[in-house]
């Protein structure tokens, strides 16, 4: 187990009044699991995917990083570990329309402070996600797969041990998630932990274990 929720209540309080975003969710993740979140609009996954890493703190209960309560740290500790350990990647990639390819992705390495071998390892990564002939190229000038891969290469630059997904497919044509999804697959394949964010159930099937949530609650398993 890496990392787990215990009893986790997210209540937001709006114009209108109070949403509880979460309810008692208590779930838990393996070293090495692909999980699928899914469940309709509104019901609490982002909020659950924030959650889960260190970006939302639970109004009631806890969140587990290898045993240790990641909510009970210090602020600054929260970031750090989630510089180093947690890599996420969203639907709209949230790449900087003005800076190249190379830079979108250096900038990540440098949150996480980790000079070693640093050039190196970006145009590695690159390479992985099949954007070597594009480095130099603004964001803004490429396809939305190209985007998605960028957006991908940024959270793994730092190698991080789990890789969060918000609907990264959710822009995509078909062709294009297909091949975003395989990306997913295969470094899951080699040994990442990802947790994915779908509406889709035939995404989600492509993963090991779905979790589905609905209306903040988490739904008994019909799979596993
Ligand atoms: P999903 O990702 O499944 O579509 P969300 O986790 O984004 O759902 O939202 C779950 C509920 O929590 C919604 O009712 C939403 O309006 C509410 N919510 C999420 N984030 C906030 C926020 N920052 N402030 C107020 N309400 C929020
Ligand atoms: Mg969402």
């Amino acid at each position: 187990m890496i990392l787990k929720t215990q009893l986790a209540t997210k209540r937001f309080s709006q114009k209108h009044g109070e949403v509880i975003a979460l309810k008692d969710v208590s779930i838990e993740i393996n070293k090495g699991e692909f999980v699928s979140i899914t469940g309709p609009s509104g019901s609490g996954k982002s909020t659950l995917l924030l959650m889960l890493g260190g970006m939302s703190t639970p109004t009631q209960g806890q969140v587990f990083w290898e045993n240790e309560p990641i909510y009970q740290w210090k602020l600054k500790e929260r970031a750090q570990w989630r510089a180093k350990k947690v890599g996420f990647v969203f639907q709209s990639f949230n790449l900087i329309p003005y800076l190249t390819v190379i830079e979108n992705v250096s900038i990540a390495m440098r949150l996480a402070n980790d000079s070693a071998r640093e050039k190196e390892r970006i145009l590695q990564v690159l390479a992985d996600m099949k954007l070597s002939d594009r480095l130099h190229h603004l964001s803004s000038e490429l396809s939305v797969g190209q985007q998605q891969r960028v957006a991908l290469a940024r959270a793994l630059i730092k190698n991080p041990e789990i890789l969060f997904a918000d609907e990264p497919t959710g822009n995509l044509d078909p062709d294009t998630a297909a091949e975003v999804l395989a990306v997913l697959k295969k470094l899951n394949n080699e040994g990442k932990t990802i947790i994915l964010i779908t509406h889709d159930p035939n995404i989600a099937k492509m993963t090991q274990r779905t979790i589905r949530i609905v209306n903040g609650e988490i739904e008994p398993t019909a799979r596993s």
